[in-house]
Formats: C-alpha cells, sequence, structure tokens
C-alpha cells in the first residue's frame, strides 16, 4: 500500500491558512489593514471560500 505522507488535500491547507489569518469583512477592510501595515504592494486580498470572510496574502 503506497503512502504519500507529503501530498495532503488542498483543503487542508486553506483551512490551516485560514483559521491562523485574520478575518475582514470585506475586500476594503483587508486592503486598508495592509495599507495600515504599509505592506500593500506586497499583500493580495483574496475572498475565502471556506468562512466567506477577506483574508490576506503574500505576493
Ligand atoms: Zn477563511
Amino acid at each position: 500500500m503506497p503512502k504519500h505522507p507529503s501530498k495532503r488535500p488542498v483543503s487542508d491547507e486553506r483551512q490551516r491558512a485560514c483559521s491562523r489569518k485574520r478575518r475582514y469583512r470585506s475586500q476594503g477592510d483587508a486592503l486598508d489593514a495592509a495599507l495600515l501595515a504599509g505592506v500593500e504592494r506586497q499583500r493580495v486580498a483574496y475572498r475565502c471560500p471556506l468562512c466567506g470572510h477577506w483574508h490576506l496574502s503574500s505576493v
């Protein structure tokens, strides 16, 4: 029986990312937060399919 220890479901990664990321109510909120932190050029906002909120991700 073959093992694939490094192969994990994408949804698992998303779940992890979702739970440790800050959630924003809207794209504007997320981008505002990036702007305030001075990292707006290194971040993109995306809508999370898991929680329905917005997260910031590194570019
Ligand atoms: Zn999420």
